[in-house]
């Protein structure tokens, strides 16, 4: 059963068997629930960052992505601490949102939306305005689907004594991330991006060291990610306030059928191989991706309008009726739409997409 695809950075197209997962009731205090479902998928998402729960632990929080951003930044970064954010989009710029809201001591360094992240300008940033003690960024920044290159910055990283914030709200499950080996303290992602769930709740993977710091830090009850961890570890997966169960439990199917897929290696070339098609067939209609094929992710592609005539509602509609969902720009130095191919799409859909495409083009 389904309306039409999702080709969008999230909530995206599910499996059938995800959303049949929805079809019992749980209790949010019962251990069914908790040591059943929560705590498996506390173990697993250790797991998919390649890192173990001695020196790292899992938080779920209620809410979107956001939240879990905001939850992070909030209950991290001290009254006297220094947090560096560098930006190369809409949501790098939102973590400097949530800074100005809790009135944090903070810089961000906004780049252009097609210029990556270097190392040299993580190296640069630091070197001139001294006692940073967080640096937070973007890893895919889903408003153009630039990659920037983790595996160096975090390089650099390692010569300064900062605490690393990653949004991997895009990546997390769909491009390789070693958490550790990457020296990241804390990588926030959630339900309805790569590990393919629907959307309600995100979740927080933290080194137990700078956690144990975060007690009494956050300013907001609900997004206390100490006290949230806290009753999480004390109750064996029992979240505080009530939790979204049905979501939860989908998760945990989610989670299943990524590593039936063969996990997040697998999941990767498929993205990798419907993004090549897309782009490759995309060309061949006459249009042009944004960014150069080195920093351009496997998740979300943009294309610039093919002429002054494009009418970017009526290529939607067109689309949508044919049963594709895609999704508008965000950027401000071009007119560009988006297409995102994560989710449960595959190498056949964007085939038939890019015939849905050509249909509308005649
Ligand atoms: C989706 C996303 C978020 C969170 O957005 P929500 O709408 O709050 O779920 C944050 N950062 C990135 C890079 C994202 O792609």
């Amino acid at each position: 059963m389904r309306n039409y695809l999702l080709l969008t950075p999230g909530p995206l197209s599910t499996a059938e068997t995800i959303r049949e997962a929805m079809l019992l009731d749980w209790c949010t205090w019962d251990k069914d629930y908790n040591e059943g479902i929560v705590t498996p998928i506390r173990r697993k998402l250790l797991e998919l960052a390649k890192v173990n729960d001695t020196e790292y632990t899992t938080i779920l929080l209620q809410g979107s992505g956001t939240y879990s951003v905001e939850a992070a930044i909030g209950a991290t970064v001290k009254a006297d601490d220094k947090l560096l954010i560098i930006s190369n989009g809409a949501y790098g710029e939102r973590m400097s949102t949530i800074a100005d809201y809790y009135n944090l001591n903070h810089i961000i360094i906004p780049l252009q939306e097609t210029e990556p992240i270097r190392p040299e300008i993580v190296r640069e940033a630091l070197d001139s305005h001294i006692n940073v003690t967080h640096f937070a960024m973007v890893h895919c920044e889903t408003t153009t689907g630039i990659l920037n290159p983790l595996q160096e910055i975090s390089e650099v990283l390692k010569e300064y004594s900062v605490t690393f914030i990653l949004d991997a709200m895009s990546s997390f499950g769909g491009i390789p991330i070693d958490m550790k080996a990457y020296g990241i303290d804390f990588l926030i992602s959630s339900a309805n991006k790569c590990i393919q769930g629907v959307p309600g709740f995100g979740f927080i993977i933290a080194s137990k060291e700078k956690l144990q710091e975060c007690q009494g830090i956050a300013r907001s009850l609900s997004l206390d990610i100490y006290d949230q961890w806290e009753t999480m570890e004390k109750g064996k997966g029992k979240w505080r306030f009530t939790s979204p169960t049905h979501v939860v439990r989908a998760f945990y199917q989610a989670l299943h059928e990524l590593e039936q897929e063969g996990g997040v290696e697998a999941r990767y070339e498929r993205y990798r191989e419907n993004n090549r098609i897309l782009i490759e067939g995309m060309r061949a209609l006459g249009f042009t991706s944004l960014l150069p094929e080195s920093i351009q992710s496997p998740v979300i592609t943009s294309f610039l309008y093919p002429s002054e005539e494009f009418s970017f509602q009526d290529f939607y509609d067109k689309l949508k009726q044919k049963g594709f969902v895609i999704y508008p720009g965000k950027i401000s130095q071009a007119e560009t739409f988006r297409i995102g191919n994560i989710g449960d799409v595959y190498p056949e859909d964007i085939k038939r997409l890019l015939r849905a495409i050509r249909e509308t083009l005649d």
